[in-house]
């Protein structure tokens, strides 16, 4: 007899439909699985003829080829032993079939028939939802399953309870913790550099790319971990499309298992451009895209490879990356803002009050070399983050927590998207919009001339500036873009004004 159930199976973070076949007839005792990759079939027919055993089922003695499709679709993982077993119990005669084709199953079995949870549940609870189809899977992956708002859903311990408990399913409920964010580190823990604070707040404000540049243990990595803490929160769809990438990694809190804070990642300089960017065999998704809607952190820029650095481009550019193979192409989410810091020289005290450098002047300028123009013109704010002379903080007023320059972030954002559209911000304006959105009055244009001039500003630097000023102007609730808005801007060129 021949049956057949609905599955899944993962490409980048999308699910797609598989169908499971399972044929038992008359022949010489085998079992046969197309359409799953080799190493894989063996290790699936094993637990398939332990778990059904020791379910307490019988298993066909008899012909069996079951077949996974499409073909062509690439299939990873142990999760469709569920849908197999239930395809064999089906073909045997054991389960009905009437009904079967409304679900969609997904799981591991273990070999005394327990579902083991699997990862990537959540974009296949989202597939089942948009094709109405009831969801079977582990009970361990319950709550992850829920975040797809009202889905049907059976979730089960055991694969008699798959069998048996059809029929039984329930409306999702989302999981408790949904919305409630979660608060991390304070800005007002932070006492001093006012001005990398405020560098800060213009990011988060404008969705502006920042390079923070100063010697060893001025806070750059205290003040970039206080970012996340200044956007705007998540919503829901966004808290969704980033916890479906860590869904498929297995990195959800099988409790918790929505995102409630925007992501900060900070992957060292040693990591691989697999580990960065994406890749490797099977194809995952990089650090790049775990930062997806939140914060990539970048400490000592110039260290990482040089192929890194330059693969970065095209996510900074799209909000995605591509990774391409022989037989396709799979494409990962990857929209963060990006925060770097370096150091100003190898040693670290270029510039420095305190301490000598070390460096040669050509040590120092093949350290800055190695970051390329292109990757520095996708970075509009560049701050200077000089050491804390901790004499200078005693007796300083109370600082701004976190909540206050959010709400400033929250009102300019706003402002920005009632002028460019819903979740845009002023980093993404192209040459016309800047025209159209950054006109300046005579007095300005002459200031900002004159300020190029001096600078030998590049057209996209100049570009950069009006941007930055645009953003500063929405901080402040104006609707024009002034000369202290400029002035301030221009401040944010620490690559220029370093005399490097
Ligand atoms: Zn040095």
């Amino acid at each position: 007899m021949l049956a057949k159930v609905f599955s899944a199976a993962i490409l980048g973070v999308e699910a797609y439909l598989v169908e499971v076949e399972v044929d038992i007839s008359q022949g010489l005792p085998g079992f046969a699985i197309v359409g799953l990759p080799q190493g894989a079939v063996k290790e699936s027919k094993e637990r398939l003829r332990a778990a059904i055993r020791n379910a307490g089922f019988p298993f066909p003695l008899q012909k069996i080829t079951a077949n996974l499709a499409p073909a062509d679709l690439k299939k990873e993982g142990s999760a469709f032993d569920l849908p197999l077993a239930v395809a064999l119990l089906a073909a045997g005669g054991i389960v009905p079939q009437d009904q079967l084709s409304k679900y969609l199953f997904y799981g591991e079995l273990s070999l005394d028939g327990k579902l083991k949870p699997v990862s990537g549940v959540l974009p296949v609870a989202l597939l089942a939802q948009k094709k109405g189809l009831v969801l079977v899977c582990p009970e361990g992956n319950l709550p992850e399953a829920s975040l797809a708002k009202d889905l049907r859903v059976l979730a089960v311990s055991h694969l008699k309870e798959a069998v048996l408990n059809l029929g039984q399913e329930k409306t999702s409920t989302l999981p408790q913790n949904t919305g409630a964010e979660e608060t991390g580190p304070d800005l007002s823990e932070v006492v001093g550099q006012e001005h990398a604070k405020r560098a800060l707040e213009i990011a988060a404000a404008g969705g502006h790319n920042l390079l923070f540049i100063g010697p060893p243990g001025a806070g750059k990595t205290m003040l970039a971990k206080r970012l996340p803490g200044i956007l705007p929160p998540l919503t829901y769809e966004e808290a969704l499309e980033t916890s479906r990438i860590y869904s498929v990694l297995g990195l959800l809190d099988p409790q918790k298992p929505l995102l409630t804070r925007r992501p900060f990642r900070a992957p060292h300089h040693t990591i691989s451009d697999a580990g960065l960017i994406g890749g490797g065999n099977p194809p995952r998704p990089g650090e790049i895209s775990l930062a997806h809607h939140g914060v990539l952190f970048l400490d000592e820029l110039p260290e990482f490879r040089r192929n890194a650095l330059e693969a970065l481009r095209e996510p900074l550019e799209a909000g995605e990356i591509t990774i391409s193979r022989a037989q396709m192409s799979i494409t990962y989410p990857a929209r963060f803002l990006l925060l770097a810091a370096m150091n100003p020289c190898r040693c670290g005290y270029y510039g420095d009050r305190q301490r000598p450098c070390q460096c040669s002047p050509q040590e120092v300028r093949r350290y800055r070399q190695k970051l390329s123009g292109p990757l520095l013109d996708r970075i509009d704010l560049q701050v200077e983050v000089p050491a804390v002379d901790y004499k200078d903080l005693a007796g300083k007023a109370p600082q701004e927590s976190s909540a206050q320059v959010k709400e400033r972030v929250l009102q300019a954002r706003k402002r920005q998207e009632e002028r460019l559209g819903k979740g845009r911000t002023n980093s993404s304006l192209t040459p016309a919009e800047i025209e159209e959105h950054c006109p300046l009055g005579r007095e300005e244009r002459s200031l900002l001339e004159r300020a190029a001039r001096k600078l030998n500003l590049s057209a996209r630097a100049y570009h950069r500036v009006l941007k930055i000023a645009r953003t500063i102007a929405d901080l402040s609730g104006e609707t024009e873009i002034k000369g202290p808005h400029l002035l301030e801007a221009l401040q944010y060129r620490a690559l220029d004004l370093l005399s490097w």
